[in-house]
């Protein structure tokens, strides 16, 4: 089974049962298996105590038919260039689902930013840069912040990206400061992005918002930004949970009051808790509830805890990246479960990336409202666009995504005569 393989090997699979059913020409998808670039770096970073280190680093462009490559740079002690590829991999689909034209890239520094001084880490970006920057550009390659590293880090290498071109470049690098040229909205795109496409689904299934109660797995950037639009949609939050378990209240909790109360890395202070019972963390996934949001870390819907899903729950919307396992899709693809899977439904993100290096090339800013309607449309386009798929091919929904998208990086590529 695919839970047994690196996670290159697992997006290889992916692909090949899409290139199936699509069809696809022998030549095209021997090139979408295996990614077009990648570069592997040593480079020295002075530390605080006056010693150096050596680290090493990747940057994986995977495919750019449809346009310059785009992805996170993640700063882990156990990155691999397997994760690193599988990863730039899946951003070339999610570009091409969301229809924004630029294909996927990712890199990576292998190391664990928490052990490192702001003076250090600044260093860490800066000497990144430099290694890699003659492969980066708004029209070659754009990087973004993931996991380990943040929008300081971002605006420290486009600094120094700027001061090795000798012009201002802004776009090079998304997900910066706003003072910097980001984009408003950027920070909540994600959650954002999850809601328009439980109400796309909503919509499609005829379920009255204000008759649903969810439950959302992880308080981060993407649980916190999802729970706000969710009540905007009428939506009672009953359960969300982070690190250190549940936090629950059948009456719906009060969102914005614990979004006051949690701190930086998504953890709840329990001590200032009102109006709501703690659970332990496993109990996100058994609520009585319509909507079920995994938006924490990978593999939290398996073989076993898909078991315990209840009848109530018409969706299942994946905020996180890799939240299900194989095994746990057999269970789902049994029951009428409407899920929506992964690289479409937290796609918002990179759609306001992409919509941060438009404003930069045009060095002209959007207001919230025009960014919002923007992410809006991409969202609901993308999401039926999924759905007719879906129905076209009688597949599920996370199959139908991948035809969307492969589909569209194909005909690119033949296009340009690749193939
Ligand atoms: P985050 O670090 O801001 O928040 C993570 C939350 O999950 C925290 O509340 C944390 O306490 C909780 N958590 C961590 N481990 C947990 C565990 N084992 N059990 C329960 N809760 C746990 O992260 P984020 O940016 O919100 O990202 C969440 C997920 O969404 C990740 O899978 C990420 O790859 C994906 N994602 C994020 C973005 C984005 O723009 N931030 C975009 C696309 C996908």
């Amino acid at each position: 089974m695919p839970e047994e393989l690196n996670p290159f090997e697992i997006a290889q699979r992916q692909l090949d049962e899409a290139a199936e059913i699509l069809q696809l020409e022998p030549g095209i998808h021997a090139l979408l298996r295996e990614p077009m670039r990648e570069l592997h770096i040593t480079f020295p970073v002075k530390m605080d105590d006056g010693s150096v280190k050596v680290f090493r680093g990747f940057r994986v462009q995977y495919n750019d038919a449809r346009g310059p490559c785009k992805g996170g740079i993640r700063y882990h002690p156990e990155e691999t260039i397997d994760t690193v590829r599988a990863l730039a991999a899946w951003m070339t689909w999610k570009c091409a689902l969301v229809d924004i034209p630029l294909g996927g890239g990712k890199g990576g520094v292998v190391v664990n930013p928490a052990t490192l001084t702001d003076g250090e880490k600044e260093r860490l970006c800066r000497a990144y840069i430099r290694s890699i920057w003659q492969m980066l550009g708004p029209l070659s390659d754009v990087p973004a912040p993931d996991m380990g590293t943040d929008a300081q880090m971002m605006g420290w290498m486009m600094d120094e990206y700027c001061r090795l071109r000798g012009e201002f470049l802004p776009g090079a690098i998304t997900g910066k400061p706003l003072a910097l040229g980001g984009s408003l909205g950027r920070a909540t795109a994600t959650g954002l992005g999850v809601a328009m496409h439980i109400r796309e689904a909503l919509r499609l299934l005829k379920i009255d918002p204000h008759s649903c109660r969810a439950a959302i797995q992880g308080f981060g950037n993407v649980g916190q930004s999802a729970a706000l639009n969710l009540v905007g949609l009428g939506i009672k939050v009953v359960l969300i949970s982070d690190v250190k378990g549940c936090i629950f209240n059948p009456e719906g909790l009060d969102i914005s009051y614990l979004r006051s109360i949690t701190d930086r890395y998504g953890v709840v202070d329990r001590d200032r808790l009102r109006d709501a019972e703690e659970l332990p963390g496993s109990a996100w996934i058994e609520q009585e509830v319509e909507i079920l949001m995994p938006a924490a870390v990978e593999g939290q819907v398996n073989g076993q805890t898909a078991r315990k899903i209840k009848d109530t729950v018409k969706i299942i919307a994946e905020g996180a990246n890799g939240p299900t396992t194989p095994e746990a899709d057999e269970v789902l693809r049994q029951s009428d479960i409407y899920v929506i899977p992964d690289f479409l439904c937290n796609a918002g993100g990179v759609t306001v990336s992409y919509f941060e290096g438009v404003q930069n090339a045009y060095n002209y800013y959007w207001d919230l409202e025009e960014v919002h309607e923007k992410l809006d449309k991409k969202m609901t386009a993308a999401f039926h666009a999924v759905h007719e798929m879906a129905q076209k091919k009688k597949v599920h929904n996370r199959l139908a995504a991948y035809l969307v998208a492969v589909e569209r990086v194909a005909v690119a590529m033949k296009l340009r005569g690749w193939v």
